[in-house]
């Protein structure tokens, strides 16, 4: 769930739409490519400078490694600029493991801090509904999770953890483990 940009294809800086404003300084639709992209690598062409171009929302964004893992995981290193076909299967697939490794992330963070046996069985059970298939993630399976209501058990799970995060000492031990 670390992001590692130079696995991926650039997927933020062509999937995400912006609004201009004070994160962005300009609008851009979801499925084009930002003109700040380099056209023949990935990577951005402002980088150092983004703060001072407008693009603040680039510095905030993090994949949690969902860029990485929708081009090399699912798509074997296809990348979408020799195969356009195939953007807005990778977008959605970016999309969906986004909310994967959100999810994980937080499931990772309640796991180091001290749970309950109810609390402890909700983590393991709601990591078993988030189980990557034996042959790997793919769009099918991705947007069963969503359908079949994966996401929406986890949030309706997330306020019996609530104690945890209004607990000092349970904060100090997720502060020792990270
Ligand atoms: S400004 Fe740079 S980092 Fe931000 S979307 Fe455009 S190319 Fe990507």
């Amino acid at each position: 769930m670390k992001t590692d940009c130079s696995a991926c294809s650039s997927l933020c800086c062509v999937a995400l739409h912006f609004d201009r404003g004070t994160d962005f300084a300009l609008d851009k639709p979801a499925g084009v490519a930002c003109p700040n992209l380099d056209p023949q690598k990935f990577s951005c062409a402002i980088h150092d400078d983004l703060a001072k171009a407008g693009f603040t929302g680039c510095i905030k964004f993090d994949c949690l490694g969902a860029g990485q893992h929708t081009v090399q995981g699912v798509f074997g290193g296809t990348d979408w600029r020799t195969h356009p076909e195939l953007l807005p299967e990778m977008m959605e697939v970016f999309r969906l493991l986004r909310r994967l490794h959100q999810s994980l992330e937080i499931l990772k963070y309640l796991e180091l801090m001290p749970l309950g046996d109810e609390q402890l069985h909700l983590v393991n059970m709601l990591k078993a509904g988030f189980t990557e298939p034996e042959d790997g993630w793919t769009l099918s399976t991705l947007t069963a999770l969503e359908t079949d209501g994966a996401f929406d058990l986890y949030y309706t799970a997330l306020p019996a953890f609530q104690s945890l995060f209004d607990d000092p000492k349970a904060l100090a031990a997720l502060r020792a483990a990270t």
